[in-house]
């Protein structure tokens, strides 16, 4: 594993965007023209600082920022409790869109040091809303308990597609075809010309790891380091687990299915070649009236993390009954 996570942080700094960096540099400039202090002027700490947004010159605190999103998908929250939770997002450096926004992630940790780490990834796709309201419930419901695993979400994965109501990103890429995989440079292009016969929602990009927003999943992994990823999504219906074969706990509201996975996509990056296990959730574009759900998945994921961390003669256990 350890192996796995050097080569992962090595694949890292190969891909490093030099776009990226100038954006950093004028970032920088822009700091020391107004003296300043922002969030991506240390690409050593983490900070909850002001970001510039890209769409004006004003400073926005990064809290407001999440307020001001969060409080736009559908459904049922709680202001205060958004407010309290917004107020400790944080960013990890270099992580901002393509247009400039940064891609701020909330962290709750567990009751031991030793506690099971879940990454939450939502809005990989900028058009699937739904995700969105799921994301800012666990954020939400997080800040009220003592949780038993780590947990981290980053709310809002694709923040530009979100603002342009597309699956892709600001240069058309879609997020999920464009890890890194082992087959990304023989098979991502060909597979999206064959099977999914070109089309636009579903282009890999020109190079792997290409996006800023991949890189930015890709530093969470390497940042955080996750026993168990979950990724929201819409519309078809179903929860599909990529990772060790088990009988999935009962959840009323979504059946359990397996989609695939492809090249390029999250599942076959974590689990096929890190056997780090990936849920993903497929939500109907309606939301349930309450939120009763996300709180039951919450605690099947809490259940699926334990079975994972189980020894081998447990988890044989497990599959018996
Ligand atoms: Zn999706």
């Amino acid at each position: 594993m350890l192996k796995l996570r050097n080569s992962l942080s090595q694949n890292l700094r190969l891909k490093k965007n030099p776009k990226m960096s100038l954006r950093i540099g004028l970032i920088a400039v822009l700091v020391g023209c107004f003296s300043i202090s922002t969030w991506a002027a240390s690409e050593a700490t983490l900070t909850t600082r002001a970001p510039l947004t890209q769409d004006s010159d004003k400073v926005i605190p990064l809290s407001e920022l999440c307020v001001k999103a969060l409080s736009k998908f559908s459904g049922k929250f709680d202001d205060k409790v958004l407010a309290q939770a917004c107020s400790k997002v944080e960013v990890l450096p270099g992580c901002e869109s393509v247009n400039g926004t940064p891609i701020y992630h909330y962290d709750k940790k567990g009751q031991s040091k030793k506690s099971p780490k879940v990454l939450v990834f939502s809005l990989i796709h900028g058009d699937e809303t739904a995700a969105g309201s799921v994301g800012r419930f666990w954020m939400e419901r997080l800040e009220t308990i003592s949780p038993r695993n780590s947990w981290r979400v980053v709310p809002i994965l694709n923040p530009d597609g979100l603002l342009k109501k597309t699956r892709t990103n600001s240069n058309m890429v879609d997020l999920n075809r464009n890890f890194p995989t082992k087959d990304w440079d023989e098979k991502a292009k060909l597979y999206w010309q064959k099977d999914s016969k070109s089309n636009p929602r579903r282009f890999p990009g020109n190079l792997s790891a290409s996006e800023p927003e991949t890189q930015c999943a890709m530093k969470h992994i390497e940042d955080f380091k996750p026993d168990f990823i979950v990724s929201i999504h819409t519309p078809l219906k179903v929860l599909d687990f990529d990772g060790p074969k088990l009988k999935p706990p009962k959840f009323d509201y979504l059946p359990w299915r397996s989609l695939g996975h492809y090249p390029g996509s999250l599942g076959r990056y974590m689990w096929f070649e890190r056997k780090i296990p990936v849920l993903t959730m497929e939500l109907k574009e309606d939301l349930p009236s309450s939120n009763q759900p996300w709180l039951q998945l919450q605690d099947i994921i809490g259940v699926l993390v334990g079975i994972e961390n189980m020894s081998d003669k447990e988890k044989a256990q497990v599959k018996k009954k």
